[in-house]
């Protein structure tokens, strides 16, 4: 459910039309909605009521520090995967105490860092982050809190980029392994074991690789126990996936919450969920102008003003975005491509997508573009990033600017030769 709507067929997000922001920031830019942010996060958290959960947001769907920050007041931790997501969950008011640090590749910087916050969890990735982290630790008369990321071999995830959880994959310890390495930890002075966690894919829209993934770990936990490790938190990750106009309706956040519960409950877990997609995804659009209209060798061709660097998910992962023009046009559609300004031939959005009369000048949204959308753009073909706007009600303000060249340019500089 969003907050995206026709209203007089003119296309909104919640009470303010996305032409009045074109005509504000001008296009390409992100549009959130506040309401439908905070309804995912409230519809997830009502769902694991009972188990009193902290609900860490994985910061690298949707990075802005508005938008953590509007989850942080709801009560949302940030489950953070690097230094600088760590600095926008403590400057949008995360408390320290509510921040996870997930990541196969943490820096001994980025951990100094994360322990002078006072983090509540490490989740380490490997024998050789948790020599590095014990000695960072000790350095600075500190005592990291860490769980394992367990690796429990089970295929998931919408695409073979987004599955994380299979043995062959770079993440987590090998769960045949796991005995060994929570038994190195608990002779380390500068880490304490607190947990297990776990994270096995995303966009996962079958509740059985969860189970199964969750039933491996729960029977670690109890070899863990009969180890003598105090195990009191599950790190269950995330990765529930969302409908994307294509794919049916994944299961409800209840459903997933009672397989959560299965494990979380009986052995007395503090329970700790990392979403992204689920809260942001359907919360944001990418809005685009038409450039020109094409008529192609096999079909019409939209060119418009967005390009593969400001959504990469078609490109990157053949994902499907529902197309929406901002305003409604009666009549016949006909199959179209809608291709980008950049110069590669993955700089396409839709291939032979039926689209009503579209032309120059004419809106349109890529609906479901909340996640993994401007977190993952870059500046490719030297395209300024574009701006984001959170629309609550019938306001609407900027929460991140189109940058000028000369902003874009700033950090480089002539050699003096
Ligand atoms: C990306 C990521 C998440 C969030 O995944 P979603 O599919 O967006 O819910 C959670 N935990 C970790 C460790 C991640 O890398």
């Amino acid at each position: 459910m969003h907050h995206f709507a026709y209203r007089d067929d003119i296309l909104h997000a919640e009470d303010v039309s996305l032409e009045a922001i074109a005509d504000a920031v001008g296009t390409p830019f992100y549009a959130y909605s506040r309401a439908t942010l905070l309804r995912h996060y409230d519809v997830l958290a009502r769902a694991l009521a009972d188990l009193n959960p902290l609900i860490a947001y994985s910061v690298k769907a949707s990075p802005n520090i508005a938008l953590i920050a509007l989850l942080a007041r709801r009560g949302a931790g940030a489950d953070v995967v690097s230094g600088g997501e760590l600095m926008r969950a403590l400057k949008a008011g995360v408390p320290p105490g509510r921040i996870v640090f997930s990541g196969v590749g943490k820096t001994r910087e980025e951990m100094r860092l994360a322990l002078e916050a006072g983090i509540h969890q490490f989740n380490v990735e490997s024998e050789g982050e948790l020599g590095a982290l014990n000695e960072v630790a000790l350095a600075m008369g500190a005592v990291a809190p860490i769980a394992f990321r367990i690796n429990p071999d089970v295929k998931a995830g919408g695409h073979e980029k987004i599955s994380t959880g299979k043995a062959e994959d770079k993440f987590g310890v090998p769960i045949a392994r796991a005995r060994a390495i929570y038994g190195a930890a608990a002779r380390l002075q500068g880490v304490a074991v607190k947990g297990v966690d776990l994270h096995i894919g995303s966009q996962i829209s079958d509740l059985d690789p969860f189970r199964i993934a969750f039933s491996r770990v729960a029977e670690l936990v109890m070899d863990l126990r009969a180890d003598g490790h105090a195990i009191e938190r599950l790190d269950v990750g995330g990765g529930l996936a969302v409908p994307y106009g294509n794919n049916g309706d994944p299961p409800h956040p209840e459903q997933y919450a009672a397989v959560v519960r299965e494990i979380a409950a009986p052995q007395g877990l503090r329970l700790i969920i990392e979403p992204g997609r689920l809260i942001a995804a359907n919360a944001g659009v990418l809005v685009s102008r038409v450039l020109y209209v094409k008529e192609g060798a096999a079909r019409r061709i939209l060119v418009i003003d967005a390009g593969m660097n400001d959504l990469i998910r078609p490109a990157f992962y053949d994902a499907y975005h529902a197309i929406e023009p901002a305003r409604r046009k009666p009549g016949p559609t006909s199959p179209c491509d809608v291709v980008g300004p950049v110069c590669e031939s993955s700089d396409r959005f839709a291939k032979d997508r039926p689209l009503p009369e579209l032309g120059a000048g004419d809106l349109l949204a890529f609906m479901t573009a909340g996640a993994y959308g401007a977190s993952q753009a870059s500046e490719y073909n030297s395209r300024p990033l574009v701006p984001e706007v959170l629309v609550a009600g019938a306001r609407f303000d900027v929460i991140r600017r189109r940058p000028t060249f000369d902003e874009m340019i700033a950090r480089e500089s002539l050699p003096p030769s």
